[in-house]
């Protein structure tokens, strides 16, 4: 149900003269890295590695084992590229897995939730290519749609991606509602990000969810996972690895400021951040995320103890009302 652009993959290797091949895949679509790999040695006599570590983004390339590799081409597949500089000088190239799954169908089942005329629309990467299609439709129908620009981090103009809604915040006065097409990671990252009635339409599954309740219960989780924090004496401020994900700088300044706070911190650095890895740090009551914002926001009950944003430390310390976080949104890198 992907396009995984074959033909392209082998013009990028053999038009680069590329020799050594270092293929990143999704997890969702690592059964078909035994099927790449082969075609890629037939077609070319390239050597080829297929990493068998979690691909979450284009935050996450593996431009680090590429260069122990020696790799002179990294192939991330399931995503486009990620705004933000990380290279190394490890040549990339990004397929994103078009989907073939119909959206048409499942959109058709929004029409009658929309809220008001005037509606946001965006999608992931995977979908994008259909988005004319979703906007005929629900233009045949009487809406007025708006597209997103870009974002920090999303490459292109209707895209969302899990840590970039910025694109829908810039549009939101201009709409009564929003329909996400995509997964429910994707929905629900724009459902905290905004402030109207935001519905997701998946393709993948045909389901169609109004996300209003799931919001206000992931605020409220949140409140409560502050407030523990304001009460807290020892933070660890996590810092990934991840060349897209990394946010060192940020970290320090938080660093400062809990100390500031007559509180204790230290500076954390990891590639993947595991629960049981941090139940290590005895020491720590709170986990401050600089890493991906949705380690903490969508999964918190993974981790023995609590853990928050780089955001939601600025409201423990007292530097920020929790009204003023909600106005910037939830989700942010
Ligand atoms: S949501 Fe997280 S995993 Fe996805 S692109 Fe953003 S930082 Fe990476």
């Amino acid at each position: 149900m992907f396009d995984l652009e074959e033909d392209k993959l082998l013009a990028e290797i053999t038009g680069r003269g590329a020799r050594r091949i270092l293929i990143q895949l999704p997890d969702g679509l690592k059964n078909e890295g035994t099927r790449l790999a082969g075609l890629v040695r037939e077609k070319t006599g390239a050597d080829v590695f297929v990493s068998a570590v979690p691909a979450w983004g284009a935050c996450d390339l593996s431009l680090d084992a590429a260069t122990r590799l020696k790799a002179d081409l990294l192939v991330h597949y399931g995503h486009n590229e990620f705004l933000r500089d990380a290279s190394n000088g490890v040549p990339v190239v990004y397929i994103p897995a078009k989907s073939n799954h119909e959206i048409i169908p499942v959109v058709e089942r929004t029409v009658s939730l929309l809220q008001g005329k005037s509606i946001g629309l965006a999608t992931t990467i995977q979908h994008l290519h259909k988005l004319p299609e979703a906007t005929k439709l629900l233009e045949t129908k009487g809406f007025n749609v708006h597209t997103p620009g870009r974002g920090p981090w999303a490459h292109e103009t209707g895209q969302v991606l899990g840590c970039d809604y910025f694109g829908l915040r810039r549009i939101q006065s201009q709409v009564d509602s929003f329909l996400i097409i995509g997964s429910y990671f994707h929905g629900l990252g724009a459902a905290l990000s905004v402030e109207k009635p935001t519905i997701l339409a998946d393709p993948y599954d045909g389901t169609v969810t109004v996300l209003d309740q799931d919001r206000d219960r992931i605020v409220r989780q949140r409140y409560a996972m502050v407030d523990k924090a304001r009460r807290a004496g020892t933070f660890g401020i996590i810092v990934s690895t991840k060349p897209g994900q990394s946010n060192p700088q940020i970290a320090l300044s938080i660093l400062k400021q809990v100390e500031e706070a007559g509180k204790k911190a230290v500076i954390l650095y990891a590639d993947e951040v595991i629960p049981q890895k941090l139940l290590d740090f005895t020491d720590i009551d709170v986990f401050v995320d600089t890493a991906c914002p949705r380690l903490a926001l969508d999964d918190p009950e993974r981790f023995s103890k609590p853990i928050i944003t780089r955001d939601e430390i600025m409201v423990a310390v007292g530097a920020w009302t929790w009204e003023q976080l909600l106005e910037r949104g939830l989700v942010r890198l």
